[in-house]
């Protein structure tokens, strides 16, 4: 039976990350992934945006450890290669109702240390989104956009090179309390012909996202339990890619749902419009989780693909021809206008 140190639970951003920091200090570290490959659910079908710590409760941990994370991410990133854009993003008010919502913005993001945030008028919004209407808008500069896919795997080349053992297609089926240590079972390989194997461990992280309840409940914890949210975007391409330059979002949710849709550049020059947000409820929760729901499909807009995740909060509508439509609760915003060529945050249906 093999021995471990510690044992990571989970191949995602979080899981590759912590391997990275403990492969530094502690020999004998494992992570066990269930899929072929790192980085497979909800980690690489996101927005890729390194977030600045603007929406969290002052002194919260997600506070403290998103303004301190956002600067750690670039540092990382320029170290091991791994693409990104340092650009900024703009949350824009669509009318003078929301001014007010976004100065409380502007002051939560300050408690929490975040720096050099400006509020800016409808002129240099133009300037730096000529198809952005908005009366005012609020500038976060440490905001950007990495390859979350080449974030997940640089982790795990770290990782590995310091020593950690990643085993993918190695899902945790079974955890036992053994004196002082814990024996993981694992189920190994292809369905087909898949072998069951321990390892025994003095430490077990638990960073397997949206079966993070599955796995606390394998040692007894029911107390936790994940209510996962689906959500859709859809790819921009094209000539009408150059509507967008960087990231654009509206005021958050105001039931904390989710951040919103947003607009957001690829760092191929696409640009990203979503995602929406619903409850996966029911018998569709399990599947909803699932590999194969994270496959591309074609949207109704011909030639822009809408992609879909499991786990955050999002989705979008994209009309061909005259209109862009996202939606914020139940209004609809960014009403794309052919004629002005603008985004008009107006608010209408
Ligand atoms: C639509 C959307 C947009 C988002 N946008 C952003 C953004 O722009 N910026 C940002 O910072 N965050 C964003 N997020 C949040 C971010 O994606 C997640 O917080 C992050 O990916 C969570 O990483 P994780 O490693 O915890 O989970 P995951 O990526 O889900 O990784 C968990 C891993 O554990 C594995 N696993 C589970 N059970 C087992 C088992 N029994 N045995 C072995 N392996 C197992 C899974 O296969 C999976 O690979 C977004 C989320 C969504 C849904």
């Amino acid at each position: 039976m093999d021995q471990a140190n510690i044992l990571i639970i989970g191949g995602g951003v979080v899981g590759c990350a912590i391997a990275r920091a403990v492969s530094g200090r502690w020999q004998d570290v494992f992570l066990v992934e269930q899929f072929p490959k790192l980085g497979m659910a909800t980690s690489t079908r996101n927005s890729g945006v390194n977030h600045s710590g603007i929406y969290y409760p002052k002194n919260s941990l997600k506070a403290r450890h998103c303004v301190e994370g956002n600067r750690l991410t670039y540092e990382f990133c320029k170290k091991h290669n791994v693409p990104f854009r340092h650009c900024g993003k703009l949350v824009v008010a669509a009318d003078a109702h929301e001014v007010e919502e976004l100065a409380a913005l502007k002051k939560r993001g300050e408690d929490n240390g975040v720096e050099g945030l400006r509020l800016i008028g409808a002129d240099e919004i133009r300037k730096r989104e000529p198809h952005i209407k908005g009366v005012a808008a609020l500038d976060v500069p440490s905001t950007g956009i990495v390859s979350a896919e080449e974030l997940v795997h640089a982790y795990g080349r770290v990782a590995t090179n310091q020593g950690a053992n990643i085993v993918t297609r190695a899902q945790v089926i079974s955890l036992e309390p053994s004196g002082e240590t814990i024996r993981v079972g694992l189920r190994i390989g292809d369905e087909e012909d898949a072998q069951e194997e321990t390892i025994e461990a003095k430490c077990v992280i638990n960073a397997a996202g949206l079966y993070a309840d599955e796995i606390a409940a394998l040692l007894g914890n029911h107390s936790w339990r994940i209510y996962p949210v689906r959500g859709e975007y859809c790819e921009v391409r094209g000539p009408r890619s150059s509507l967008i330059n960087n990231l654009v979002y509206l005021l958050p949710h105001a039931d904390g749902l989710s951040l919103g849709v947003h607009f957001t550049k690829t760092l191929w020059g696409t640009f990203l419009l979503g995602p929406t947000a619903s409850y996966v409820e029911g018998n569709g929760r399990q599947r909803n989780r699932g590999l194969r729901d994270h496959a591309r499909s074609r949207g109704a807009a011909g030639d822009s693909p809408c992609r879909h995740g499991v786990a955050g909060a999002h989705g979008c509508a994209i009309r061909r021809g005259a209109c862009f439509n996202a939606r914020r609760g139940n209004t609809w915003v960014g009403l794309f206008d052919d004629d002005s060529q603008e985004f008009l945050f107006s608010g209408a249906q």
